[in-house]
């Protein structure tokens, strides 16, 4: 009697074992078919973003063709001083090559072959001026980009929110816009980053994944190889944005009209414009130019003025 109570605790005891060993290969059986068919429909949507992002980006090299010819002549007039892209960056002038830089640019899901692209940018914000570019900006019912810095002053929270709140994209210029401090070292623009990075989350509750270095990716004041910097921003997933159309404003003798011909001068050259204006207090100038510049835009034939978004693709500079 009892070995007969012992024997069915034993069964039981291996009959629960079997169920466990059951259930342990219908799971190992169920992860080895669902892991790698998800990896798989992973992979081929990455795939089919890029496919499509690299068909823009042909479908943009061949409008710079028809436009320019092919990149040797393009090349070659850069050569002679006709590429007519004399931009300086915002410390130290700069030298860049129209030909070679990361123009193609900027694909927005609802790219429309022929369409020209002009994203506007403001660097340095928020100032006393941010309030009426804003304004401005709505009156024409346009969305820009500001790549802003670190101002905890209460005075600008409202302003930091007001870009957010009016659809426009947030960006990073540096917390401190200290050329010697952010570019020091890796280390302390890391720090300078992740601070503006913080700032502007507690603020406005916006992780922003743009950034534009002070002075532009070709600043000559950063004398480690910039491709760190890039590997960085690219490991925090963050896009960097350089431009090719500057208004100048950041110049000596910059006026009013100076910054309206650089801009309406420069824009008909690309198909994906990248504008630098900056917000600061000293650039009255550039509001001014501003109602005029859109104006202009917007007449321009198959032209939209739209946001940088993710879909972005960047114009970079880059580094002869
Ligand atoms: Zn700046």
């Amino acid at each position: 009697m009892a070995s007969g109570t012992g024997e069915r605790k034993q069964k039981k005891v291996y009959s629960k074992k079997i169920q466990k060993l059951r259930r342990a290969i219908v799971f190992t059986v169920v992860a080895a078919c669902l892991i790698p068919t998800c990896i798989c429909l992973i992979l081929a949507v990455r795939y089919d973003r890029l496919r499509t992002k690299y068909e823009k980006s042909e479908a943009d090299l061949n409008w710079y063709r028809d436009r320019y010819g092919d990149e040797k002549s393009i090349l070659a007039a850069s050569d002679s001083g006709d590429s007519g892209g004399d931009t300086s960056a915002e410390y130290g002038e700069i030298q860049w090559d129209y030909g070679v830089a990361n123009t193609s640019g900027a694909q927005n899901p609802e790219d429309i072959e022929g369409t020209r692209y002009v994203y506007l940018t403001f660097d340095d914000g928020p100032s006393s001026s941010t309030g009426e570019i804003l304004d401005i900006l709505d009156q024409y019912g346009v969305q820009a980009t500001f790549f802003v810095c670190g101002k905890p002053d209460s005075k600008y929270t409202d302003l930091y929110k007001r870009i957010v709140d009016e659809g426009h994209t947030l960006g990073m210029h540096s917390y401190s816009h200290s050329y010697k401090d952010i570019y020091a070292s890796l280390d302390s623009f890391k720090d300078d980053f992740k601070k503006i990075k913080i700032f502007l989350y507690d603020t406005t509750d916006v992780d922003s994944i743009f950034y534009r270095f002070p002075g532009g990716s070709s600043n000559k004041v950063i004398k480690d190889d910039i491709a760190e910097y890039e590997k960085f921003l690219d490991e925090q997933g963050v896009t960097y944005f350089d431009w090719n159309v500057s208004a100048n404003d950041d110049k000596a003798g910059a006026t009013k009209e100076t910054v309206y011909n650089n801009i309406i001068s420069n824009i008909p050259k690309y198909k994906h414009c990248v504008v630098l204006m900056h917000d600061a207090a000293d650039k009255k100038y550039t509001v001014e130019a501003l109602p005029e510049i859109i104006e202009a835009i917007q007449a321009m034939d198959d032209t939209v003025i739209v946001p940088i978004t993710e879909d972005t693709l960047p114009v970079q500079h880059i580094k002869k």
